[in-house]
């Protein structure tokens, strides 16, 4: 089972469970793929052997050539629960880490079609992309927490949990109603507007200030 480092005074390392995603939790990204916000959150999963670290390259997959990064703020789950209020929903966060939900647009979109599962389309190796993470006792204001994605030095997304149609503690209550929640399982909770392509030879930055700051090279 993958494992990621979370960054303390002493790096521990933490079994990676399951990879939850939330979609559609930023209007203006809603806009931009001409989709419409939705009274519940739109949840899918990756397989963890999408997980992918710092360290070594992008591969972008084969079966796909428009696969677009998606940069979202990344939640590492601490302690477990079912049915976890929204009052105490930061406390079942360990961290906080940036991730890249990469996403095969154009399977993604025939899918959306369809009315088909988008497995094929966002659970591909290196579809779940992470920097390392920060404990929670290192973010003070996790309610203000803002985050850039750059890519080859251009800044193409700015990410602000203000701005979240469903908020964290929202998202923590919703998925633990639905699934128990348990040490190592990660939550990307959408992207902000300012999607686009990767390809070879790219380099993604993904900066959350005075915490993360972390590149990939695309191969
Ligand atoms: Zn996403």
């Amino acid at each position: 089972m993958p494992h990621i480092t979370l960054l303390a005074e002493q790096a521990r390392a933490v079994q990676v469970r399951n990879i939850f995603c939330i979609g559609r939790n930023y209007a203006a990204h809603i806009a931009e793929l001409g989709n419409r916000p939705e009274e519940d959150p739109v949840v899918f999963i990756k397989p963890t052997s999408a997980l992918h670290l710092p360290g070594t390259p992008i591969v972008l997959p084969t079966h796909s050539s428009d696969v677009h990064y998606e940069a979202e703020l990344v939640l590492l789950v601490g302690q477990g629960g079912k049915n976890i209020a929204e009052d105490k929903a930061l406390k079942h966060i360990a961290g906080y880490g940036l991730g890249l939900d990469l996403t095969a647009r154009d399977l993604q979109t025939k899918a959306k079609q369809g009315g088909l599962p988008w497995a094929v389309a966002k659970g591909f190796d290196c579809a779940a992309t992470v920097s390392q993470f920060v404990p929670s006792e290192h973010i003070e204001h996790p309610q203000n927490i803002e985050f850039q994605m750059h890519l080859n030095g251009q800044l193409k997304q700015h990410g602000d949990v203000r701005k979240m149609l469903f908020p964290i503690p929202f998202i923590v209550r919703y998925l633990s109603q639905v699934f128990t929640l348990r040490e190592g399982d990660l939550i990307f909770t959408g992207t902000p507007e300012g999607v686009g392509p990767l390809k070879g030879g790219d380099v993604v930055r993904l900066v959350l200030p005075n915490a993360i700051d972390t590149e990939f090279k695309v191969e």
